[in-house]
């Protein structure tokens, strides 16, 4: 996959301009224009709210075929703990990801061997750093980046620990250097994506993250399900493969990460809306008596992600019989000092805080920018306040915006090309009536005698 911004795209072939996408969109980063969608980069935050709405199927998100491991020598599959739930009790973890396997990697390390270690390194962060209250989780890209755009005062919340997904790459590539004789750009570390947001974080991760920690490409669990399902009859178990807890895979449902912490108070929120709801609350202060908030942006949590097939509800069900299963098996777990070492070598940590991206200012000019702010209250006012979205942008104030912006006209409302058709229809039977003035005046500008 190309280095992407997004991973969300539209196919414009298939974009017939109905404006469902445009109403679901949480950061207002849609615009339907001449008849199609059209993505604000600066504003989408690869929720994929736009790719499970999309009745026409115009908008995916772009991820990887699996014949892109084949650039490697050696290939790893870190799987999102959400693959679990994809599959009926009767497959086995071990028969899941021993197909995986089967279906041409070296390697399978279970991304919730990551989650288990940042999900108990996180009582250390609370000790070692201050963060405003509450500390709000790094986990959910598309959270992440819609508290930057919608929410630049909390981006200070936002810990500063990697995702799960990000550091079980990085131990992995260090240890394949080191016990394999590796180099890394022998090395495919291929993540098995639930979202798009996480296909934008393996393309695009944050500038100065360190190289241990690059993934090589995203397939998503969609593409890869019916090889799998067709792998999973046949294949020869490999005993022990998933090596990991049910409390690192249970990050796969709204929850899991915060059951790490038992001693806090802890409020755990998912779907998109249901977070802006909270994280408003934060913004106002309400919310101070709250230690840690674990937002998803996915109904359910990653087993809600736009690119998983199971429905989200089952396959939460699928992950906590999995994990009631388990946890009858502690063994799996790792040793705290393991986990507090590698804490201490700050591995665990992004090296660059994530920043505001709130709006673009109206104008450079300080001047021009209130003129241009006034320009569009006064044009809101004016326009109906439906919010209806006919003219292709979510709301009345958007619109507004937009003419003051040059990138739409007045008429776009719908109701004001009926104001204007209606003015226009009355001109045109008055002076209908009227007739026209030199109508009834001869070559020398003389009245005629019908006028006289
Ligand atoms: S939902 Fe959006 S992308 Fe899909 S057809 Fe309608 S306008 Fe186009
Ligand atoms: S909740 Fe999980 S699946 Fe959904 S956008 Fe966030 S990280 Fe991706």
């Amino acid at each position: 996959m190309d280095k992407l911004m997004h991973s969300v795209y539209l196919d414009k072939d298939k974009c017939l301009g109905c404006t469902t996408c445009l109403r679901s969109c949480p950061t207002g980063a849609i615009r339907v224009r001449e008849g199609k969608a059209k993505i604000i980069e600066s504003k989408c935050i690869d929720c994929g709210e736009c790719i499970r709405v999309c009745p026409h199927h115009a908008k995916m998100a772009k991820t990887d075929p699996l014949s892109k491991i084949k650039d490697y020598k050696y290939t790893v599959a870190i799987p999102a703990p959400t693959l679990l739930g994809q599959f009926k009790m009767k497959y086995s973890i071990d028969r899941i990801l021993s197909a995986l396997k089967s279906l041409g990697f070296d390697e399978i390390v279970e991304v919730a061997f990551g989650a288990e270690i940042i999900g108990r390194a996180i009582k250390y962060e609370f000790t070692a750093k201050h963060y405003p209250k509450p500390m709000i989780s790094s986990a959910c890209p598309a959270v992440a980046k819609l508290i930057q755009v919608r929410f630049p005062e909390l981006t200070g919340n936002i810990n500063r620990l990697k995702a799960p997904m990000g550091l079980t790459a990085r131990i992995t590539r260090k240890r394949l250097i080191e016990s394999k004789n590796l180099k890394s750009e022998d090395i495919g570390i291929f993540f098995i994506t639930p979202c798009a947001a996480k296909a934008t974080e393996v393309s695009n991760p944050l500038p100065s993250d360190d190289l241990f920690s690059t993934i090589d490409g995203a397939i998503a669990i969609k593409d890869i399900y019916a090889p799998l399902m067709g792998a999973m009859k046949t294949v020869e178990v490999e005993d022990g493969i998933h090596n990991s807890s049910a409390e690192g895979f249970s990050w796969a449902v709204s929850g899991g990460e915060s059951s790490y912490l038992k001693n806090k108070k802890v409020l755990h929120v998912d779907g998109i809306s249901n977070v802006i709801k909270v994280l408003e609350e934060i913004e106002n202060g309400k919310l101070d008596n709250i230690d840690f908030f674990e937002g998803l942006a996915c109904i359910g949590g990653c087993v809600g992600g736009c690119l998983t097939v199971e429905n989200n509800f089952v396959a939460k069900m699928y992950i906590e019989e999995r994990a009631k299963l388990e946890r009858m098996d502690s063994h799996k777990h790792l040793e705290e000092a393991y986990i507090k070492n590698l804490y201490n070598t700050g591995m665990m940590h992004q090296k660059e805080k994530l920043v505001p991206r709130g709006p673009k200012p109206l104008d450079e000019d300080m001047g021009e920018a209130i003129k241009k702010m006034h320009a569009i209250e006064e044009l809101e006012a004016k326009l109906p306040g439906l919010d209806c979205g006919s003219c292709g942008a979510p709301g009345c104030r958007a619109l507004a915006e937009d003419i003051v912006m040059g990138n739409a006209r007045e008429i776009d409302c719908v109701f004001v090309l009926k104001d204007r058709v209606l003015e226009l229809s009355k001109l045109t039977s008055e002076l209908l009536q009227v007739g026209h003035p030199m109508k009834n005046k001869n070559e020398n500008n003389e009245e005629t005698e019908e006028e006289k």
